[in-house]
């Protein structure tokens, strides 16, 4: 339930407040930094694997150490920066977020979590909170691997090597679209060691974490657009993806040929596509969790021509939800409206298989205390899907119970124009701090 922002807080909730005033200059001084630092002239260019990247985890590192925070790195460039707790055997939070961005990206994707995870261990000490147990703060490797680099892989290489759950053909299928070289060839060149892939063991011991905790900018409009600062996320969507659906109908003449003797593939897909909307727009209206995109659709124009009735139309398909079940539902009824469509228009469809990507519930305990502390703390807030991918979703397939903290972001993300105001970082990075005195 959204809170009022000037009410007076209680005692607890105003040394937290305090605490993470006076270590925002912190954070500020690290954004700045880091952008003038890996700036490509438009945007942020900390490519996985690269150089700037390796700066933005040397700036972080560096403040970590004037923390006197215990620092250490793994052999595929992650950055684990502990605070000590009361019982350093229990186990303790992690959270963070990635280092890299895509090309010409925004400063604030995945480096706020990292930030944010800086900040409020600061602010924990500046409050003399000793956290029950320890909290590491997480720089993650090239999560944004999908916008670098060609070829079937998964991105979000530096969470799944390191919790041992990524396979290893992907670093040889990765392909770097600037270069031509494998994403194994860069990570060693870098300094690190993808052949410990291949043990896929990975080099986190998730017996040592309690959770994991990642405060992330909103990558979509809504709570911008209903004026709140801050969003506790439900889950990550899954997706179902047909990469290569195509409408095989055949080309006749536009004049001669009535339209009862025609296999217009145009006409076909679009009443598929337009069936889909339909299915999608019944599933929403009753509550279900979904998006929908036909991200591509295009007939070859060297084929086709205005007197010709088109052959052939190429398009993809993607879903994606909260839960699986609709997922599976929407497949379904692709095959099945598109098998009718078939019959009727003289066509064939081709929709290939749906590539599944299953959705990454938040753990419902940490997301009633996140709930919680929002209101304890006075920060308005919402619950709300995650559409985009974290690295959380790795940690939830991993085994380990996740959470996930929105801030309001202004024009979008995967641009250099994405916006987020330092007063909704710091209420975010508040409700974080709290989260992990706990
Ligand atoms: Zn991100």
């Amino acid at each position: 339930m959204p809170t009022d922002l000037d009410a007076p807080l209680p005692a607890a909730a105003a040394r937290f407040s305090e605490a993470t005033c006076r270590a925002m200059p912190l954070a500020r001084a690290l954004f700045e930094t880091i952008a003038a630092a890996t700036t490509d002239g438009v945007g942020m260019a900390r490519e996985p694997y690269s150089a700037n990247e390796q700066t933005a985890s040397d700036l972080l590192e560096a403040r970590a150490n004037e923390l006197s925070l215990h620092v250490e790195k793994d052999v595929f460039g992650n950055l684990y920066m502990t605070l000590p707790g009361c019982d350093r055997g229990a186990p303790g939070w992690i959270t963070g977020s990635h280092i890299d961005s895509v090309p010409s990206g925004g400063n604030f994707d995945g480096l706020a979590g990292v930030v944010s995870g800086l900040t409020a261990v600061a602010a924990l000490r500046e409050a003399g909170i000793v956290p029950p147990a320890d909290i590491t703060v997480m720089g993650v490797r090239a999560e944004e691997a999908s916008a670098w680099y060609a070829g079937a892989h998964g991105g979000h290489i530096g969470s799944r090597s390191a919790l041992g759950i990524l396979p290893p053909a992907e670093l040889d299928s990765a392909i770097n679209t600037r270069s031509g070289r494998t994403l194994r060839e860069h990570m060693a060149e870098a300094g690190f060691s993808p052949d410990r892939v291949e043990l896929g063991r990975g080099t986190l011991d998730l017996a040592r974490y309690r959770g994991w905790l990642e405060l992330h900018i909103e990558q979509g409009p809504v709570l911008e657009r209903l004026g709140l600062p801050v969003g506790v996320v439900t889950a990550i969507r899954g997706s179902a993806r047909a990469r290569s659906c195509r409408c095989i109908g055949a080309y006749t003449h536009s004049g001669a040929v009535p339209h009862e003797y025609r296999s217009d593939a145009v006409l076909a897909t679009v009443e598929l596509v337009h069936l889909i909307e339909q299915e999608a727009t019944r599933v929403r209206a009753s509550g279900g969790d979904l998006t929908y995109t036909v991200g591509k659709l295009f007939t070859d124009a060297g084929l086709h021509s205005i007197t010709k009735v088109p052959g052939q139309v190429d398009f993809c398909l993607e879903y994606r939800s909260q839960e699986r079940v609709i997922l599976d539902h929407m497949a379904d009824h692709a095959r099945s409206e598109s098998a009718r469509i078939a019959a009727e228009r003289r066509v064939s469809f081709e929709l290939g298989s749906f590539s599944p990507q299953d959705p990454a519930t938040m753990d419902p305990g940490f997301r009633a205390a996140l709930n919680r502390g929002a209101v304890e703390l006075g920060i308005p807030a919402m619950d709300i899907p995650s559409g985009a991918g974290h690295d959380a979703q790795d940690f939830v397939h991993a085994g380990l119970p996740s959470a996930m903290i929105f801030v309001r972001n202004a024009n979008g993300s995967h641009n250099a124009k994405e916006a987020m105001d330092y007063a909704d970082f710091e209420l975010g990075t508040r409700l974080l701090a709290w989260m992990m005195a706990q």
